[in-house]
């Protein structure tokens, strides 16, 4: 069967991945339906607003709602019945015992199974443990109203927030899962212009693929925290030994900064999520549920050092330089700050936060007048007066303060950096006292 240079296209789910997928496969051609069940988001996206912070993503959604290749919904039944493929991209959040909710996806695949009127591939692009798919695809054939022909297929998502849409128009490799031949031409045929590497594997290996990828680096990042808490006791200082060992191509350079642990909307769930799909099979996966306990304890480390150095928080100014989970975007999802914040209130701190993208999403759950919280516009505006200061994200913005305005503006330079971001040796010329991770204290 002779396949179309484009196809309709419909995605489940506007949030980053979800919206990436649909601005991206716009961008390459496709018609493309993005559709959600949060109205708010769809009005925004219809008045060419992206809800989410990513570089260069409201640009391009306006660029393709402009040229009509992409359109926004809530109707999913009009958006499902005669698409050539569903994309799904909604939420697989963890659930308190580790295991991933599915609720989602289970929606999102019953409201397919209804509307579809004509053959149609199924991709799941959420991150879902192995044999999902499996499950998907009976779903949908049991609820299915009209006779069509289903398939479902696994292409797990790569991207990093803050980087999504270079990372999927540039994407190091494309993960195709499936059996059918007629799944995987189509597959192919729709990634055809991204001009990618592609791996075509078994529906559970690509199931797979995402999740020992994603807890890979989990464990690289633990694993360099835990070294850099060594470094700390025995003298030694990790940024020298990240640089030692980066030059080793079997370790290779990336993901080797020690810090106040991962966070985000991926790692902490897919370890825990992993851990339990082992759990549920009799296994023990022992390298994960390191790399978990190891990120717990990081989360709170600097809280720890100053508890330890200051007699109390009460009635302390603190200055919090970085809420997101990382540069870039303005996700809080398990973010340091938000381990960290609520224990500085509770300590009777007053908190001065600043965060040039994280501060509305934060500010909802840490209102001004509820809390002992003040969010400022400059982290100089910060720093003014403050007995003590955090940095928990490595904002260009934050980097940019000088070591001797801390000297200048705080009541006391003391300074507990999560993410590395000065030199040892220009914190002690300018004479702050300066705490790191994994490296020799400045007091
Ligand atoms: P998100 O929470 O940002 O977005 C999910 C969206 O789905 C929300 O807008 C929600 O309203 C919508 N939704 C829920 N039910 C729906 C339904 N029935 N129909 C249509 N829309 C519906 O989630 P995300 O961060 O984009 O992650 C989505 C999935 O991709 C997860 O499985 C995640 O693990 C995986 N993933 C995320 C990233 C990342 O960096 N965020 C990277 C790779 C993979």
């Amino acid at each position: 069967m002779q396949l179309p240079q484009s196809f309709k296209i419909s995605v489940a789910g506007t949030g980053y991945v979800g919206l990436v997928a649909g601005v991206c496969f716009a961008e390459v051609g496709h018609q493309v339906t993005c559709v959600d069940i949060d109205k708010d988001k769809i009005d925004m996206l219809k008045q060419g607003i992206s809800p989410i912070y990513e570089a260069d993503l409201e640009e391009l959604m306006r660029k393709n709602y402009a040229a009509g290749r992409l359109t926004f919904t809530t109707d999913h039944v009009r958006a499902y019945k005669d698409a050539d493929a569903i994309f799904i991209g909604v939420g697989t959040p963890e659930q308190p015992d580790g295991s991933a909710n599915l609720s989602h996806i289970a929606t999102v695949a019953r409201q397919i199974a209804e509307a579809i009127e004509k053959d149609c591939l199924v991709v799941v692009k959420s991150t879902v443990p192995v044999g999902t798919n499996d499950k998907v695809e009976q779903f949908i054939h049991d609820f299915l109203v009209h006779d069509v022909i289903v398939e479902v297929a696994s292409n797990p998502e790569f991207l990093a927030q803050g980087t999504a849409v270079r990372d999927t128009l540039e994407a190091a490799r494309i993960i195709i899962g499936t059996e059918s031949r007629w799944a995987e031409a189509m597959l192919m045929k729709i990634y055809e212009p991204f001009n990618l590497p592609i791996v075509s594997v078994s529906r559970r290996s690509a199931e797979m693929i995402k999740y020992a990828s994603n807890d890979f680096l989990a464990l690289k990042i633990s694993y360099m925290n835990d070294i850099a808490n060594l470094c700390e006791l025995v003298g030694a200082d990790i940024q020298d030994v990240a640089r030692g060992m980066s030059f080793d191509e079997r370790i290779g350079s990336k993901f080797l900064s020690a810090g106040i642990g991962y966070g985000g909307s991926c790692f902490p769930k897919d370890t825990k999520a992993l851990a339990y799909l082992a759990r549920q099979h009799g296994y023990n996966l022992r390298t994960v549920h390191a790399a978990v306990e190891v990120n717990n304890d990081q989360k709170t480390l600097l809280y720890k050092k100053a508890s330890n150095r200051l007699i109390t928080f009460d009635g302390l100014k603190v200055a919090v330089l970085g809420l997101t989970f990382k540069p870039g975007t303005d996700d809080l999802r398990e973010a340091p700050s938000l381990a960290n914040i609520p224990l500085l209130l509770e300590r009777g701190a007053k908190v001065y936060a600043y965060d040039p993208v994280g501060r509305a999403n934060f500010s909802q759950m840490y209102p001004e007048g509820e809390y002992n919280i003040k969010y400022v516009d400059r982290p100089e505006e910060g720093l003014i007066g403050a007995n003590v200061c955090f940095i928990f994200t490595e904002w260009d913005e934050i980097k940019a303060v000088q070591p001797a305005d801390y000297v200048a503006l705080m009541r006391t330079p003391l300074v507990y950096d999560g993410r590395n971001i000065y030199e040892i040796t220009e914190m002690q010329d300018a004479g702050v006292e300066y705490y790191s991770i994994g490296r020799a204290a400045v007091v």
